[in-house]
């Protein structure tokens, strides 16, 4: 594609590289830098504590091998399950997560929670830390303050102290995993891209541009902290603005995705994909004993289904791409469809708000968060309605529809692409 690319090189300047004259820069810098507590007693402690997402780094380059056998990790996403399941790996043996809110509050995904606990390691919710504790110049350990934590009716959260004494914990060594933030020292401020009061680049959501034109953001670096499959959507976004750029035309008119949908019909009750329905609970992922992977920072942990248990899994799929269509212009009221849909997902009544609507379908509609499916006004007056929440995409309404006004359709997503015309 004739990409020149360059490798081992910090930017520290954008400037610098703007005056190099490219017509357009995309920054992905990510959001490097971790955050820390600046508590009573740190000054003291410095040799033994660390910013979480440093020290994973450390490790990785293999820089550090091995850390104190009682270890506190502060913080309760994804970093900080990192820090303790490595930690574990490094020699701690007394490896606590501490963390400010509830447990089900945690930003850590549930599964890297349940995987850090099954490897011994106890989290500890509701305790805020306070400060560190200091012996003869030493690290001892940490206070931390216990809180309940209460929500008002907008469902914001306070953390009150419950006013028991501090709880204190031992500790060798604290890794501190409490957040990232972005850290721009490198792009000098009078390059026209204003930033926020959180000194953040000011971008256009749908653009990715920055308000200097030339320079576009994507990934953690736009608008902090996410994961990768986000960072990549903002790629694809960048590109398509930047490509619009460079041709002169309009960033904001852009090119739309691809939509389709497809009859996933064959012949007489039979589709394209598996409609059975299962009731199988999630299959259980095996996992590497622990003896061994404890003592292999690298051993992969995840040892993914037999071939038997990975078919089983793969019929669990619910078919959320193959959508139930329905024609009210076939549909001659016979109402065959609400009999035999296993989920009482389809009524035929008069129409009304949807409030009042929802209460009135054979099966109430009682997740808000999703819209319902409103046929327009069919002969007798009455509408189809339809709960998407509880639809089991079994097809059964297809199958019995003498009309064939249901029908299975395939929905297919093709996200845009740069160079792809308006
Ligand atoms: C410990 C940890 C665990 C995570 N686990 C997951 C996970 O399991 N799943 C998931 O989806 N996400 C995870 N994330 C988040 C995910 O890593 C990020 O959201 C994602 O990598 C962001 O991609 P990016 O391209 O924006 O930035 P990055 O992947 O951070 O890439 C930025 C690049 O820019 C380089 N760079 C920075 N400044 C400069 C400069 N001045 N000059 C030159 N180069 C520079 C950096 O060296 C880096 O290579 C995790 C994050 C952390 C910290
Ligand atoms: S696909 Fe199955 S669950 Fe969904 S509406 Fe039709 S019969 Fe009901
Ligand atoms: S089975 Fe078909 S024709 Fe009968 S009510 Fe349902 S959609 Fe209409």
């Amino acid at each position: 594609m004739g990409v020149t690319s360059t490798f081992d090189i910090e930017v520290d300047s954008l400037k610098e590289i703007l005056n190099k004259g490219y017509d357009a820069v995309f920054v992905g810098t990510g959001a490097p830098r971790g955050k820390g507590l600046n508590l009573p007693g740190l000054e003291d402690a410095m040799a033994n504590v660390y910013l979480g997402i440093d020290w994973l780094a450390s490790v990785a380059f293999e820089h550090t091998e091995s850390i104190g056998k009682r270890v506190l990790v502060l913080g309760g996403g994804n970093t900080a399950m990192d820090c303790c399941r490595t930690s574990r790996r490094m020699g701690g043996e007394d490896v606590r997560v501490v963390v400010r809110s509830p447990f089900e509050d945690m930003k850590a995904s549930p599964w890297e929670k349940e995987d850090a606990m099954h490897e011994g390691i106890p989290i500890y919710n509701n305790h805020v830390p306070i400060e560190f504790v200091i012996e003869d110049g030493v690290l001892k350990g940490m206070n931390f303050e216990k809180v309940e934590a209460e929500y008002d009716e907008n469902g914001k959260r306070s953390l009150i102290p419950t006013g028991e004494d501090l709880v204190f914990m031992a500790a060798d060594d604290v890794l501190m995993a409490i957040g990232q933030e972005n850290a721009f020292p490198w792009i000098e401020r009078d390059l026209g891209i204003e930033f926020d009061k959180w000194d953040m680049p000011v971008i256009d959501e749908a653009t990715f541009q920055s308000t200097n034109e030339k320079v576009f953001f994507g990934g953690d670096a736009a608008f902090g902290p996410e994961n990768i499959i986000t960072a990549v959507a903002h790629g694809h976004q960048a590109a398509i603005s930047i490509d619009l750029f460079c041709r002169g035309e309009a960033v904001i008119q852009r090119p739309p995705p691809g939509v389709n949908l497809a009859s996933q019909k064959m012949g007489m009750h039979e589709w394209s994909y598996d409609n059975a329905v299962q009731t199988d609970q999630r299959y259980v992922v095996p996992l590497a004993p622990l003896d061994k992977s404890l003592r292999d920072r690298k051993l992969e942990v995840e040892l993914g289904f037999d071939q038997d248990t990975g078919y089983k899994e793969a019929e669990r799929c619910l078919n959320c791409d193959v959508q139930t269509v329905f024609d009210e212009v076939r549909c001659i009221e016979c109402d065959a469809c609400i009999d035999i849909c296993p989920t009482d997902c389809i009524s035929f009544i008069a129409n009304g708000k949807e409030d009042e609507l929802r209460t009135r379908l054979v099966a109430p509609a009682s997740n808000l968060a999703q819209e319902l499916y409103v046929s327009k006004e069919l002969p007798t007056t009455r509408v189809m309605v339809k709960d998407e929440n509880v639809c089991l995409h079994c097809g059964l309404c297809a199958e019995r529809c003498p009309t064939a006004a249901w029908d299975m359709q395939k929905f297919l997503y093709n996200v845009s692409k740069a160079g792809q015309s308006v």
